[in-house]
């Protein structure tokens, strides 16, 4: 079994091409992932000078590293947001997250990016029958608000949707789709460079400071450059080179294992419309098949962020959930396992916007495949706009939404209540 991301072994993401580091651009951008380059394609394309740094290597954080599960929604439901936001607010998010991933779609179509990209539709799995009640609910309440139609599937003709026996029902949205994160970075990183940007891999940024009304200074490992604006797109990475940022944004280890490419027969068996599926709990399991027939199975293992220790404890637990699932792999191999870290906010919504002058967009929660590309673009503009003072092409509508810190401030960053977060959602899925 290699700990490695599976993705990575299915494209070589070719290195940026080197370039030197300029002594001023338009947009500094923190982070080489989905919003960051997006974020680039954007700016370079309307005519900014761009500089992208990444500590590592283009896409080395979530985005290489997630399920490639495209999704509609936000992570909390609709009830909550209409409760907190009201009822046109949340409206217009919603419909955000479905024109998310028509954006991908047309990114993918436009650049040309080969990253398996299928509508398969999305399937969520009821745990208890409490579940699918709920799912009943949440349909028709997507349906009367949001004018978007998702199916339920009762228990007796889950069959037809999934080779399992332990579920309560399902709930199916073709909307979502699946597509291959490793290839799909790749290609950002390619159009980002065509529309005339510069990535600097091996470039961690160690400083941030604001300079007079006319921009920023930024400190690199390559050296020091200026810049008018700054994005922060560092998402579960978040450090204190960002301390504000980091205080709000709590970072929560996710982790996959993926087996060995399995027969058609059985693949067709275990997923027959090939959907993105997760279950209902809070301590969730989410799994797919890849596009060369593994199954691929993730879940928060563990709270914490990936270490050599947590990936190794977590590929016993996966597995071990996987075979509650799916009897059926017993005899299969696992191949691979990895971990990542997901960006949790304190009220667990996206969050795009500016604080203390620096652009940012984080907090997609596990969620973020099609959201922080919608937001890298949408966060694009609105720095095009701080710029050349032209109208917005379209608005952001998590632009507006709160941005909270940690009740009573008691967080400087280090994460010293997961395990007792994740002994509540345990609790929490037991009791409900
Ligand atoms: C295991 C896992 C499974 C997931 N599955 C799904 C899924 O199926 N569907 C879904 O919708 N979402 C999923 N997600 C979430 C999704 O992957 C992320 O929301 C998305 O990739 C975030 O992209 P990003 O560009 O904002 O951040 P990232 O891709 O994390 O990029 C941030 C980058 O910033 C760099 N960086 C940080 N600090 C600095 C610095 N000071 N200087 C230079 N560079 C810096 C990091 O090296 C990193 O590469 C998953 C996440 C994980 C971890």
């Amino acid at each position: 079994m290699q700990e490695k991301t599976f993705w990575l072994d299915t494209v070589e993401i070719p290195a940026a091409v080197t370039r030197e580091l300029p002594q001023r651009v338009d947009v500094a951008i923190i982070g080489a992932g989905f919003t960051g380059l997006t974020a680039t394609r954007t700016l370079a394309k309307s005519g900014a000078t761009v500089a992208v740094f990444e500590s590592q290597t283009i896409g080395w954080g979530a985005s290489s590293r997630n399920g490639g599960m495209v999704l509609t929604g936000l992570k909390l439901p609709a009830a909550t947001l209409i409760d907190r936001y009201g009822k046109e607010a949340t409206a217009r998010m919603y419909a955000a997250s479905l024109e998310s991933i028509d954006f991908v779609e047309k990114l993918v179509r436009e650049e040309n990016i080969a990253c398996d990209f299928a509508r398969c539709g999305h399937l969520e799995v009821a745990c208890k029958p409490k579940h699918f009640d709920d799912f009943r609910r949440s349909a028709d309440e997507t349906a009367r608000h949001f004018n978007h139609k998702q199916r339920i599937i009762p228990k007796n003709q889950l069959q037809s949707e999934i080779g399992s026996a332990i579920y309560h029902g399902g709930l199916v949205d073709a909307t979502s789709a699946g597509l291959n994160p490793a290839r799909f970075v790749a290609g950002l990183a390619r159009a980002a460079e065509r529309a005339g940007a510069t990535i600097f891999e091996h470039s961690h940024v160690d400083q941030i400071q604001r300079e007079g009304a006319s921009g920023w200074k930024i400190a690199t490992s390559r050296g020091t450059l200026r810049a008018k604006n700054v994005l922060v797109a560092t998402s579960g990475y978040t450090s204190r080179v960002t301390p504000t940022l980091q205080k709000k944004i709590i970072p929560i280890g996710s982790y996959i294992i993926v087996t060995e490419a399995l027969p058609e027969k059985l693949a067709a068996e275990l997923s027959p419309h090939n959907r993105m599926i997760f279950d209902s709990k809070n301590y969730l399991y989410y799994y797919r098949l890849t596009p060369d027939r593994r199954m691929l199975f993730g879940g928060r293992a563990a709270f914490f962020p990936e270490t050599s220790s947590t990936i190794r404890r977590s590929a016993e637990i996966l597995r071990r959930g996987m075979l509650t699932v799916y009897p059926q792999l017993r005899d299969t191999k696992i191949e691979y396992v990895w971990g990542g870290t997901l960006d949790f906010a304190f009220d667990i919504m996206p969050h795009a916007g500016q604080l203390d002058g620096l652009h940012y967009s984080l907090g997609y929660a596990g969620h973020g495949v099609a959201m922080s590309t919608y937001l890298g673009d949408k966060v694009a503009q609105s720095i095009m706009q701080a710029q050349t003072g032209k109208s917005i092409r379209d608005e952001n509508p998590f632009a507006q939404i709160p941005f909270p810190g940690a009740p009573l401030g008691f967080y400087d960053g280090r994460p010293w209540f997961l395990p007792f977060a994740g002994a509540w959602y345990k609790l929490l899925d037991w009791l409900t």
